[in-house]
């Protein structure tokens, strides 16, 4: 036996009332513009074969080699608890041969990601990202839509201070012949082992590396965006020209490469100012590979994933009162047993008539309940003493003001209504 009491696990941590509510604004502004542009809701599990991550995450990303919540189940399966929620979506567009109705398909989903990874200030181990792809067509103005709804979550949270970082990573016509540029280049810098090894399975993953000494010899770098064959440059070129008629602006970040291996063409990350290390809220691109990865139909597809988490530690830098009055509308006070049934009653007709309302449980006194009241938000209350009853009123009371008028029981419900309902 301890007494210790026991906690979240390490970098994990719960979301309570009243915090959780901003959760739950940034979580629904997030996906608020994907439901009007046509997205579908899908729901995945949390864990998925192992290879799906292995395959779809890519072999040379911290990710997997680092990263996954991997386990054997009780029947040797190995199993890995989803550390993005790209690669399920993609797993289960192709188990269920989506691409072969009409195309684009897409797909929006929210939910919690696993990564085993070092805690700090915006990085977790569990953590809940908005993720959405669209799949099945390769058109640069499915590129800016995709980027365009990005931002426009993050504006209407009304954030300011996020940037939208963009690039073109090519594609398997260009990037084999500038990834032999760039290993010869690489070749060349003074880099550790685990580093030279990265190199190898994706020598674009170097561009990335965030440490000085590293980004100190990149100068030189050969970079894709000048290496684009035609066919690659008059699709970003495209992309950038939607954007402009979309009103979205960004900055060139040519050195950008992202978490997966298997992006093309067109790549992005949005970048707020307020979070120091951590300053990535969202990032996505288009990937030419991943379905052929999962052993699906070779098609393209394009898609983000926004960190909610890091996205309310971006509205809090900015201080921004994101979240709607919370709390009840009306509250119903009881004293006694009889008054105590017909709050039930009162309470429960609000509720149906879709007001909110809340009373007190426990014997809490007629100061423990007025404490109550006060607390729940609501503007009005009806107290019901046993005195009152005997008269056949209760007493509805205006919490602000504390203005009192007595109303008939069976009014009590209309008058209620339509004096918080106003
Ligand atoms: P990624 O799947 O790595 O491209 O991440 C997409 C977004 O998810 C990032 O921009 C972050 O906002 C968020 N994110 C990724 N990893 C973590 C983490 N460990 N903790 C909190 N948020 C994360």
């Amino acid at each position: 036996m301890t007494d210790q009491i026991m906690r979240a696990p390490k970098g994990t941590f719960d979301v309570l009332p009243p915090d959780s509510e901003r959760f739950l604004a940034v979580r629904e502004t997030l996906t608020a513009p994907l439901r009007r542009a046509g997205y579908g809701y899908v729901e995945t599990p949390v864990f998925e074969d192992t290879a799906v991550f292995s395959r779809g995450v890519g072999e040379s990303t911290d990710v997997v080699t680092k990263e996954m919540y991997t386990f054997d189940d009780r029947g040797g399966r190995s199993l890995t608890l989803r550390p993005e929620l790209t690669a399920g979506l993609m797993r289960a567009f192709i188990e269920h041969r989506l691409h072969t109705g009409a195309l684009p398909v897409k797909l929006w989903t929210v939910g919690s990601a696993f990564r085993y990874e070092r805690p700090q200030a915006g990085r977790y181990r569990h953590f809940t990202q908005v993720d959405m792809e669209a799949l099945g067509v390769d058109d640069p103005a499915l590129d800016a839509e995709v980027v365009a709804l990005g931002v426009q979550g993050f504006r209407d949270l009304g954030l300011t201070d996020f940037e939208l970082l963009l690039t073109s990573l090519g594609d398997s016509s260009d990037r084999p012949q500038y990834r032999e540029k760039l290993v010869a280049f690489l070749e060349k810098l003074d880099l550790d082992e685990d580093t030279r090894r990265r190199a190898e399975i994706n020598p674009l993953r170097v561009l990335d590396d965030k440490r000085p000494e590293v980004q100190a010899q990149l100068d030189d770098a050969p970079l894709m965006v000048d290496h684009l064959s035609d066919a690659s440059k008059a699709h970003y070129d495209a992309v950038r020209q939607y954007l402009t008629d979309l009103g979205v602006t960004w900055t060139e970040a040519p050195k950008l490469v992202r978490g997966l291996d298997y992006y093309t063409k067109t790549t992005f990350e949005f970048v707020h100012s307020g979070l120091g290390a951590q300053s990535a809220i969202g990032g996505g691109g288009r990937y030419d590979g991943l379905s052929a990865a999962l052993g699906g139909p070779d098609v393209s597809g394009i898609g983000y994933a926004m960190g909610v988490d890091r996205t309310l530690l971006a509205v809090e830098a900015e201080g921004l009162d994101i979240v709607p009055a919370t709390g009840v509308q009306a509250f119903v006070v009881p004293l006694g047993a009889e008054a105590k049934r017909l709050a039930v009653r009162l309470v429960g007709r609000l509720r149906q008539a879709g007001i909110s309302a809340d009373t007190v449980y426990g014997d809490r006194g007629l100061k423990g309940a007025m404490k109550a009241a006060d607390r729940s938000g609501a503007s009005h209350a009806v107290v019901i003493g046993e005195r009152d009853l005997a008269e056949g009123v209760g007493q509805l009371r205006d919490l602000r003001s504390g203005e009192q008028t007595a109303v008939p029981v069976e009014k009590l419900f209309e008058r209620l209504r339509d004096t918080v309902g106003r």
